[in-house]
């Protein structure tokens, strides 16, 4: 019984391990486990409880909640799950917050609508790629488009700084991962597919999915949209994680946020790359903690969900229309 630890630590203190993260949402609260990359999904009052009882005396503990049958059982959650230590004094550094994102490229992930047009242009876009420092490159095949274009496009990508390279495109049959050449390949997902699975072949992570291209490409958030890691954590605090240093090229070569933006923010091939930069900053830099309803929600701080907030100027405040309401704990499709 964990419990028993607490008897045998009745001389020292409790803490919480700085790389456990309670936040509070609406309706529950979780636990980012920044060093297992986990989330651990409790209840508010757990939150509040671990604010309460972090760096006190087990014996002070002990003589509170002792009769408290929620509290051991919060308690025996806590050891269980490692998130918490006993000792006379915290040696474990805490949290930087400083440093929260010590990337130098200037965007990260890249998503390309393969095309005639950025086929003819493939030279030129790796250059772009290699200026901008894309490290998860993402090609999107829409229905009809030539799956050997993909091997048009990467023959430049050789010597490219890309780390994982992920493509979509329309439901095949029998296809072999092995025919697009190319050892980054991590994922391959396979829209209007007449059947739901996901398996790997030839190393390649490869999703057979019943949606339709739309709404394959369509924002969505869900549990499995979730990153947590010490510099996701920080970035989600200082930014929007979901579209930090993250940019959708369209079939023309223009930049988008996401691919049901109707805002363009110049071509990839624009000279003046570093004003369009700036101008897709400007959305990626506003906090979850200023877009309803995420301010509320338990997994600001770890959602990779791509949806573009929009200002209201009535209520001063940015909103997304989300799939997930925090307020109730409801996911939709
Ligand atoms: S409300 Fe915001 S933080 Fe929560 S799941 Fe939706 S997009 Fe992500």
């Amino acid at each position: 019984m964990e419990l028993t630890c607490l008897s045998h630590n009745r001389d020292k203190k409790l803490f919480l391990f700085s790389c456990c993260i309670p936040v509070k949402g609406s309706a529950r609260g979780a636990i980012y486990d920044l060093q297992r990359d986990d989330i651990e999904l409790v209840p508010n009052s757990l939150v509040d409880f671990i604010g309460y009882i972090n760096k006190k005396s087990v014996q002070n503990i002990i003589d509170e909640w002792g009769d408290n049958e929620i509290a051991w059982e919060y308690l025996e959650l806590l050891i269980q799950k490692e998130f918490i230590f006993f000792s006379s004094e915290d040696h474990f550094p805490k949290l930087s917050h400083k440093c929260f994102n010590d990337d130098t490229s200037k965007i990260e992930f890249m998503t390309i609508v393969l095309s005639e047009f950025v086929v003819r242009n493939s030279k030129a876009i790796v250059e772009r790629i290699e200026y901008l420092g894309v490290k998860c490159l993402y090609l999107h095949l829409p229905p009809g488009t030539d799956w050997e274009q993909i091997l048009e496009f990467t023959y430049f990508l050789k010597q490219s700084c890309v780390i994982s390279l992920s493509i979509s495109l329309p439901y095949q049959k029998d296809f072999n991962p092995n025919a697009i050449k190319e050892q980054r390949l991590k994922n391959l997902y396979f829209y209007s597919s007449p059947y739901s699975e996901s398996i790997e072949i030839y190393n390649v992570n490869s999703y057979f999915l019943e949606y339709n291209e739309e709404e394959f490409l369509f924002p969505r958030a869900g549990i499995n949209s979730i990153s947590i890691n010490h510099r996701a954590f920080l970035t989600g605090k200082k930014a929007n994680l979901g579209l930090y240093k993250t940019v959708f090229v369209n079939a023309k070569g223009m930049l988008q946020l996401n691919s049901i933006d109707i805002k363009e923010y110049g071509c990839i091939l624009d000279s003046d790359m570093e004003n369009n930069l700036f101008l897709l900053s400007e959305v990626w830099n506003i906090k979850r903690d200023k877009i309803m309803p995420c301010r509320k929600c338990e997994l600001k701080y770890a959602c990779t969900a791509n949806f573009i907030p929009t200002y209201d100027d009535k209520k001063k405040m940015y909103f997304i229309n989300c799939n997930y309401n925090p307020s109730t704990n409801e996911w939709f499709t």
